[in-house]
């Protein structure tokens, strides 16, 4: 595996927006104690449909309020035309974001209305890109062990190459357990020529139904003695969790020692599994002695 070595590596978590003050309030103090750990940036995800896609808005103008770490709205294009994208970006850039991940999208079960101009993720990239030049940074997706609609895991490569070719800078990936999937992915991508950054995406275990839930509908992969184990807990959710961070802390070292530039975390607007993995991964005072 060849990723730009020597580089400082990234660290981000992603949030989503909260439903309601309660949850603002939460997750203004997972903001708190994950920005003592200095990442380069939160992001915030982006829901299709307009009360969604409003509460991205206001979730990305506080934390830019706020100052203390970098925001990085997630903007998709599913569901919106090529004029409220715009209308979005311009909001965007007048508030000083400076880093966006583009995506596709996938629209809620059961949400109407129509598809947007844009079908994929790398149409959108090159409209960022002819409209604002270099001014965003843009994070794409990347798939280790390949979308779930993807054709096949060739055709999935070759959509992935058109996003970086349409000028994305470097890519987070879906969350996945098995470090030996991205490790033959980035593989197989600096085998194309594609040299951007491929930051290794992660989700803290902390309730087993959701992830499996999560994972049935993302197609990542519980290993088999992974879900064995997190099946036999039950409700034992202190037990869930040990685990839990026994197996992302050794898959974080495993992917650290392998050269992955960073770790982008799926927070779920919860500070405590993230901390707990970056504890074990002794990140704070690998940075202070950087
Ligand atoms: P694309 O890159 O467009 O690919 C989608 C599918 O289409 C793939 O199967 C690909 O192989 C295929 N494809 C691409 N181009 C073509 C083509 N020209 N012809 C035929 N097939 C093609 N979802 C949200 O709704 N909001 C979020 O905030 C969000 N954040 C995410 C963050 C990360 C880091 C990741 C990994 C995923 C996120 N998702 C989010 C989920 C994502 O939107 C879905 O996985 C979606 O189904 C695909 O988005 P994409 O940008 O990867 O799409």
């Amino acid at each position: 595996m060849n990723q730009a070595a020597g580089s400082k590596p990234v660290f981000s978590f992603e949030f989503f927006p909260p439903k309601n003050e309660e949850g603002a309030e939460r997750l203004r103090r997972t903001r708190q104690r994950l920005a003592a750990l200095s990442p380069a940036y939160f992001s915030v995800t982006f829901g299709a449909g307009g009360s969604t896609r409003d509460r991205t808005l206001e979730t990305v103008l506080e934390i830019q309020r706020e100052g203390a770490v970098e925001a990085a709205p997630h903007i998709s294009c599913i569901s919106s035309s090529r004029a409220e994208l715009l209308e979005l970006l311009h909001t965007y850039r007048e508030h000083g974001v400076r880093r966006l991940v583009a995506l596709r999208g996938d629209l809620p079960s059961g949400a109407g209305g129509g598809l947007g101009e844009f079908r994929y993720a790398a149409e959108l990239v090159a409209f960022i890109r002819e409209t604002f030049g270099s001014h965003f940074k843009i994070e794409v997706a990347a798939y280790p062990e390949f979308h779930p609609q993807a054709a096949n895991a060739e055709k999935d490569l070759e959509h992935f190459r058109q996003k970086v070719a349409a000028g994305a800078d470097s890519a987070i990936t879906q969350y996945f357990y098995n470090p030996d999937a991205f490790v033959a992915f980035v593989d197989r991508v600096r085998a194309m020529g594609i040299d951007i950054p491929i930051v290794p995406g992660i989700m803290p275990i902390t309730n087993y139904t959701q992830l499996a839930r999560f994972s049935d509908a993302c197609g990542a992969e519980i290993p088999r003695f992974v879900r064995k184990r997190l099946e036999a807990y039950g409700d034992d959710t202190a037990s869930i969790r040990a685990f839990g961070t026994e197996v992302v802390t050794r898959l974080c070292q495993r992917l650290l020692e392998e050269g992955a530039p960073g770790l982008h975390f799926y927070s779920m607007n919860q500070a405590a599994p993230s901390e707990a993995v970056w504890n074990n991964l002794g990140l704070g005072e690998l940075r202070a002695s950087a």
